[in-house]
């Protein structure tokens, strides 16, 4: 991991970052390692699996030049705030220029206890190691923004949950780990130099065309928003539920950050939650876009005293932003939509009329949310068998009169419509019992080949591939009941 190693986070905002060493562990083995993001990097991914490189990603060495912290945040989880979370068990190793110009970060996680850590033990299961790889690599391939995994790493340890667990690190490549918590750290703790220094370094890395202007730190806002209704919409396209969008787990990038209790829907329902932990439904599949918006205006209250010195010109400000999330997001949704839909021009009544129209086909009897809008896919090419299908036994004719409002709006539909929908119509998802599945065959067998299959079939999840077909089907009825990720 020779290369040109900053620590940009460390030197803009010195009192939000620890040095910190990992702690190392006892025999480090590569569970997977990212060759495409390694040379994205200018990483050489034959280096990264040599023992060197290896030493690193398990966190038994810090590459040359790097200064490895903990990087300090706080964040509201379920709603109750918490002035005081952090790396516990995470580290940056820095930022690396990529291939493209851009700063990234590499973070290992799982790599022993921090000051941070409370009562934790600093520790990944390999298991959820895994599943980040997996989902990650998963929502890329889709399009989606999100953090990257640059490896999985056994570390020959036992880490201890219910049950001993193998132990495992993750490499995590981010556009940054700034977070909402991250300004309400700086906020909560009186820091106001230390808040407007992150303010400035958010706006650097994630809004260069803001920095030094006198409003940017509006701008920063207004970004933020920007960014996260893009995101949500997205997820709500395919289906994500990301289960635990505390504070600390959204981003200012716009990056989908922390795969824990992450599961994609498969039956169509708005209040579909996979966490054990999320019992009031807080992060439920249709309460997305809301959480976001609430999320942004505990960033709003952050940035108050940046916005203006007039407290109620700072307050008018941040109300305009957090009150003009709906209509963004609306507005990113309807855009999701209309591809799904394969819809010419927009027209955002009639479009959100069919696209709710089709939901509400979807939702009592119980249709895969992935398969039917591919089975869209087919019918835009007059072939109409894979929907009915889905809709079979029925014969249907709220299928078949949706169907005609469908055509007649398509009128003019070409080439540029087709494509849009091959791109936003995935036939793979990272189905819960699969990934499940392959995590098994990981932890208890030491049987990597189930994952590795399934991240070659979610890493392309536009073509249909005959021999795939099992991946495109939803899980046995017994198996989705009372399913739960975490
Ligand atoms: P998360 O639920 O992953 O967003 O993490 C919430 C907070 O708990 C963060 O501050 C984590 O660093 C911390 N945390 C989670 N697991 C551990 C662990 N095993 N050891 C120490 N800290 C942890
Ligand atoms: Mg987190
Ligand atoms: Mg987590």
């Amino acid at each position: 991991m020779d290369a040109p190693w900053q620590s940009r986070f460390a030197q803009a905002v010195p009192r939000m970052a620890e040095a910190w060493t990992p702690a190392g562990v006892p025999a480090p083995a590569a569970l997977a390692l990212n060759t495409e993001l390694a040379l994205e990097l200018g990483l050489d991914p034959a280096a990264l699996a040599a023992p060197q490189g290896l030493a690193v990603l398990a966190g038994n060495a810090v590459p040359p030049g790097a200064r490895s912290v903990a990087q300090a945040y706080a964040g509201h989880q379920f709603g109750g705030f918490v002035p005081r979370l952090g790396d516990g068990r995470a580290l940056l190793i820095g930022e690396l220029v990529d291939r493209q110009g851009r700063l990234r970060d590499v973070a290992l996680k799982g790599s022993g206890r921090t000051p941070f850590s409370r009562g934790g033990d600093g520790k990944a299961a390999q298991g959820p190691v895994l599943r980040e790889f997996l989902v990650s690599e998963a929502m890329h391939a889709l399009g989606i923004p999100t953090t990257r995994s640059l490896a999985a790493v056994a570390t020959g340890e036992t880490v201890w949950r219910e049950r001993p667990l193998p132990g495992a690190v993750l490499t995590r490549v981010a556009a940054s780990h700034l977070r909402v918590g991250s300004f309400q750290f700086a906020a909560a703790w009186g820091e106001g130099e230390s808040l407007r220094a992150l303010a400035d370094h958010a706006i650097e890395r994630h809004q260069p065309d803001a920095a030094g202007r006198p409003e940017r730190f509006l701008a920063l806002l207004q970004g933020v928003a920007r960014r996260q209704a893009a995101l949500v919409a997205r997820w709500m396209g395919v289906g994500f539920i990301h289960g635990v969008m505390n504070t600390d787990n959204m981003t200012i990038s716009g990056e989908t950050i922390d795969y824990g209790p992450c599961a994609f829907m498969e039956a169509y329902g708005p209040r579909t939650v996979f966490s054990s932990i999320d019992v009031a439904g807080r992060y439920a599949y249709a309460n997305q876009p809301l959480i976001a918006r609430w999320n942004l205006a505990r960033l709003a209250e952050c940035l108050l005293p940046l916005l203006s010195d007039d407290e109620q010109q700072a307050l008018h400000l941040a109300t305009g932003v957090v009150d003009a999330f709906p209509a963004l997001y609306r507005a990113e949704w309807l855009a999701v939509m209309r591809d799904k839909l394969g819809l010419p021009r927009s027209d955002d009544e009639v479009d959100e009329a069919l696209a709710q129209a089709f939901l509400a086909l979807l939702q009592p009897r119980q249709i895969d949310f992935t398969q039917a809008f591919r089975a869209l896919n087919s019918a835009a090419d007059g072939d109409e068998a894979a929907l009915r299908a889905l809709f079979a036994p029925e014969a249907d004719e709220a299928l078949a009169a949706w169907l005609q409002r469908w055509r007649a709006r398509r009128a003019g539909a070409g080439d540029a419509e087709r494509a849009a929908m091959r791109r936003a119509n995935p036939a793979y998802i990272a189905r819960n019992h699969q990934v499940e599945a392959a995590l098994d065959a990981a932890q208890e067998r030491g049987d990597l080949a189930p994952f590795e299959r399934l991240l070659a079939v979610v890493r392309s999840p536009f073509d249909e591939r005959a021999e795939d077909a099992v991946f495109a089907e939803p899980a046995p009825v017994a198996v989705t009941a009372g399913y739960q990720t975490f």
